[in-house]
Parts: C-alpha cells; sequence; structure tokens
C-alpha cells in the first residue's frame, strides 16, 4: 500500500527532509478511509534541529539585518503568488482534512488577503517616544521581533491559520518553526514548496515540522530557545502546551474553541437568521469550525416557526463527495471524532434532548465519515452537550423569554470565542454587544473575517488576540532606549 502513497517531507534548515530516525505517518482521507499520503513522524532530534536553525538564522544570518520593507516584500510575493495555486492546495485540503472543495478554495483566496495585509504592515510597527524627568536625557521604545516562534496548528483551515500566525511573525522580522497538525500536513508543505520557487529566504527563517502532539509538539513547545509560542487547537492541548512552557517562559498565545450562541430575537430577520446559523454550524464546514454557532438561544414567541425553518433548511443540506461543487458539507475529520459525537448526541437525548433531525450517520454516503446535520431541542440549558464543544455538525436550541435571560444563557459556559445577535433593534444589539462575553461578535450575519479585524477569546476559548492591526505587535516587543545627549 505504502508505494501507492504521496509523499510529503518536512522542511527544516532550508531543506526537505525524512525525520532522522526514518519513521513516517499516514493520513486517511475522511471521504474515502483510505490512506492517501504519508510524512515524517519528527521526533526530538528532528525538533532540536529545526529550532537551533531557527535560532541561528534568527541571530546570525542575513535575516537579521533585512528591513520591514524587504520583509514586507516577501509577503506580498507571497500573497501575489498564491491565487495561481489556490486548486492545487485546495485538493490537499480535500484529500487530507475532508474540507469540501469549494469552501476550502474560498479560504485560499482569503489567505493571500492575509499576507498581503501582513505584507504592508511590515514597515508600520511604531514605537512611542517621551520626556523624561532628566535634563539631557532622551527616551523611546521601539520594537523588536521576539526570537524563534513555534506556530502549533490544528488541522480545519490549516492554511488560513498559518497565514495568520507566519505573516506577522516574518513582517516582525522573526524566524519560525510551524509544527502542522498529524491530520493535515500535506497543504502546508505544498505551501512551503510554491515559497521556496518564489522567494528567497534564508534557511532556518522557516521551517516546518510533522508528527504528533508527543513528542513532536511537546518538544517544539518546551525548547529553551524558543521565544514565542502562537497555538491555535482545543483547550486540553492548550492546557498541555502552557505547562510544556515552564521550560523557556515563552510568550503565548492561545487561540481555542468555543461554543458560541446564537441570539435571536422576535424581532429578528427570521430568514436572514435562519442563513446565518446554517453558515455558521452546517454548511462548508460540517461545524468543524471554531465560532460554529452550535447553540441557538430563540426567543420563545418565535422558537416553534425558528425550529420549523431551521431543521427544514438542514434536512436539504447536500452531503456527499467534497470535490463536487454540489455538495455542501462534507465528512468529519476522523472515525473518533464522529464516533466522540454520536456517543455525545446519544447521551444527551438519554438525559433528555429532544432529537429533533438527524444524530446518526447518513446512509450515503457509505463510505466517509459523515454524520447528519443534527438538532437538539434543549429546554434545559444545564445538559451537558450544551457546553461541550463537539466540533461537528451538532447545534442544541434552548428558548429564552427576556432579555436578561437571553445574556444569562449566552454567557452561561467556560467558552467565548464568538456570538450573533439576531435583532432588528439597535438599543437591543448594542446591548447585547456590551453583556455578552465574547471575543467575535456578529449582529445580523455570522461567521465573517478580514485580516484588519481581531480574533480571540475568553475563559477555555483563549487569552490572546491574531489578526487586525495590533497583529504585529503580537510579534514584536518594545525595548526602551535611554540617550544621555550631554555626552
Ligand atoms: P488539538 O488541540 O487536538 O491539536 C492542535 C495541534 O496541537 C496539533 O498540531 C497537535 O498535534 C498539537 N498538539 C497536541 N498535543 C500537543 C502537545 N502536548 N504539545 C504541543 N502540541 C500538541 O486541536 P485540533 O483537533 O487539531 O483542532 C480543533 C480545535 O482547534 C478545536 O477546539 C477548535 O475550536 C480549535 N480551533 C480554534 C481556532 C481559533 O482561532 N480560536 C481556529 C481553528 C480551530
Amino acid at each position: 500500500m505504502s508505494s501507492e502513497l504521496v509523499s510529503f517531507q518536512a522542511y527544516i534548515d532550508g531543506e526537505w527532509c525524512d525525520a532522522a530516525s526514518g519513521r513516517r505517518m499516514v493520513s486517511v482521507n475522511p471521504a474515502t478511509e483510505e490512506a492517501w499520503c504519508d510524512f515524517p513522524d519528527c521526533q526530538e532530534e528532528d525538533v532540536d534541529r529545526a529550532v537551533r536553525a531557527a535560532h541561528r538564522a534568527f541571530t546570525e544570518g542575513p535575516w537579521a539585518t533585512t528591513t520591514p520593507v524587504e520583509r514586507g516584500r516577501i509577503l506580498k510575493a507571497i500573497a501575489a503568488a498564491l491565487p495561481e495555486h489556490n486548486e492545487r492546495l485546495a485538493r490537499l485540503e480535500v484529500s487530507d482534512a475532508g474540507k469540501i472543495f469549494t469552501e476550502s478554495t474560498g479560504f485560499q483566496k482569503f489567505c493571500a488577503d492575509f499576507f498581503m495585509f501582513y505584507g504592508e504592515l511590515a514597515d508600520k510597527a511604531v514605537g512611542h517616544t517621551f520626556s523624561v524627568p532628566f535634563p539631557g536625557i532622551q527616551s523611546y521604545t521601539h520594537r523588536v521581533p521576539m526570537g524563534v516562534v513555534a506556530a502549533v496548528i490544528p488541522w480545519n483551515n490549516p492554511l488560513w491559520l498559518l497565514s495568520l500566525k507566519l505573516g506577522p511573525a516574518l513582517a516582525a522580522g522573526n524566524t519560525i518553526v510551524i509544527k502542522t497538525s498529524e491530520l493535515c500536513s500535506a497543504p502546508l508543505l505544498e505551501f512551503m514548496k510554491i515559497v521556496e520557487e518564489l522567494v528567497d529566504i534564508p534557511p532556518g527563517v522557516v521551517n516546518f515540522v510533522t508528527g504528533s502532539g508527543e513528542p513532536c509538539g511537546r518538544t517544539l513547545t518546551s525548547h529553551p530557545l524558543v521565544a514565542k509560542i502562537a497555538f491555535t487547537g482545543g483547550p486540553a492541548t492548550a492546557r498541555r502546551i502552557v505547562a510544556n512552557s515552564v521550560d523557556n517562559l515563552a510568550e503565548i498565545s492561545l487561540e481555542l474553541g468555543g461554543k458560541s450562541p446564537a441570539l435571536v430575537f422576535p424581532d429578528a430577520d427570521l430568514d436572514n437568521a435562519v442563513a446565518s446559523l446554517m453558515a455558521g454550524v452546517f454548511l462548508g464546514s460540517a461545524g468543524q469550525s471554531c465560532v460554529a454557532s452550535s447553540r441557538a438561544i430563540v426567543h420563545e414567541d418565535i422558537f416553534d416557526e425558528f425550529l420549523e425553518r431551521f431543521t427544514s433548511a438542514a434536512s436539504a443540506i447536500r452531503i456527499g463527495d467534497p470535490m463536487s461543487t454540489e455538495t455542501q458539507m462534507g465528512p468529519l475529520a476522523t472515525e473518533g471524532q464522529r464516533a466522540r459525537i454520536q456517543s455525545a448526541v446519544d447521551s444527551a437525548v438519554t438525559a433528555g434532548a429532544e432529537l429533533l433531525i438527524g444524530g446518526k450517520a447518513p446512509d450515503a454516503p457509505e463510505r466517509g465519515w459523515f454524520f447528519e446535520p443534527t438538532v437538539l431541542l434543549c429546554r434545559d440549558h444545564s445538559l451537558p452537550i450544551v457546553d461541550t464543544e463537539l466540533f461537528g455538525p451538532v447545534i442544541t436550541v434552548t428558548p429564552f423569554s427576556t432579555e436578561a435571560q437571553a445574556i444569562a444563557l449566552a454567557n452561561d459556559t467556560k467558552y467565548g470565542l464568538a456570538a450573533g445577535f439576531f435583532t432588528r433593534d439597535l438599543g437591543t444589539a448594542m446591548r447585547l454587544t456590551r453583556a455578552v462575553r465574547a471575543g467575535i461578535q456578529y449582529v445580523n450575519c455570522y461567521r465573517l473575517g478580514a485580516p484588519m479585524a481581531r480574533i480571540g477569546g475568553f475563559g477555555d476559548s483563549g487569552k490572546s488576540r491574531e489578526g487586525g492591526l495590533d497583529a504585529i505587535y503580537e510579534y514584536t516587543k518594545p525595548a526602551n532606549v535611554w540617550i544621555n545627549t550631554a555626552v
């Protein structure tokens, strides 16, 4: 079987390479359940080599003296080249992670916008000058890069999540070691092939290691030469990474999961609310999105009408071949993930949730880890499923009667990533944006993003922000300069 696999290599110190041990891992296509590619299973020594190369490139190589304008040019060149490789990269995301082709191509276009934005941002980092209480002394801050960045990427939307980290990290003058997800490495390695052919980046500035959380991710995030960890993934992994960082005291950004509420008020445009929640939790991603609108909280006056419209729209979703442009929802990423969701839904029903639609694998396609769009009526908001991130096409729906109750239910969560508010009343919308604790808030829309907007959450959704004009500051530190002008 291995002769049929497409083989990928890691990228360390400017060279494509295998793990020193020769160990390899296999990726399985979630839509066909067949192994389709393999890649190095990097161990401690491989990761150590990558971090040391990145550290050398930061301290000794020509990268240290590049200007922000030059670094900006590199990022803009990547942005300009990506569109012609859109389909090539999207096909790999489809095979590796089961993403649907139409959504994946859309995300690749999005990635180019992000790289262009960071290219433009590279020379815009500013410091401060200020007066100090000493005659003849001038004082100011300027921004300096941090050093070696360890970027740990999850499997969903890997190229976009890479752009959020690689863009500002390089713009600011850092070097980087990227650990891809064991579930979706191919698109990122292919991306590096494109970059390598396109621009001249000194060896060691950008490195890709592939492998498991243990030992590859653990070795990277605990490495003493790492200055910043940029992590996107689940809260359980985040806690392990924070523990790893006691060894290097690195700065850490954590972008984690969510169980994001969507509040639908009686004056909402219901067509818009239904369409937004469909896109938020089912269409395209099959709920495998950090901001998935997986917790609907709907006013009692429109509850029945909302449920009728929503379940009817969800039942009509076309599930199937991720490469077909007709397909609206693809498979889950792993068999284990489908089993976990099935078990959570079954337990919720036993505990009192009412299954309105879905709740099982569809009859067709026969192969692939598909799961039907699932709507669970949970009058009791304390059911465990209501605050458990499933990362699948499952939404819980709970009624409310007053605005205060809606806010209390929205905030009744350990997460705080995103929230959607559906109302035509400006005052209601503005009160909600103040009262609901979520880092990304949508009013009468959902699942939008742009390079100039901020991403991040509260609580188990993380403790930092990515994207936006401040992104470059997340990858630099201020250094304070004192100058004696009297000598
Ligand atoms: P995960 O936490 O299982 O894995 C993420 C990455 O961490 C993988 O590369 C994995 O190999 C690595 N890892 C695992 N153990 C490690 C360890 N001990 N040390 C270092 N690295 C380790 O997450 P996943 O299943 O790949 O992705 C899904 C999760 O990501 C969901 O919770 C989702 O909400 C979240 N996510 C968040 C955002 C955001 O911007 N907030 C975006 C996308 C996904």
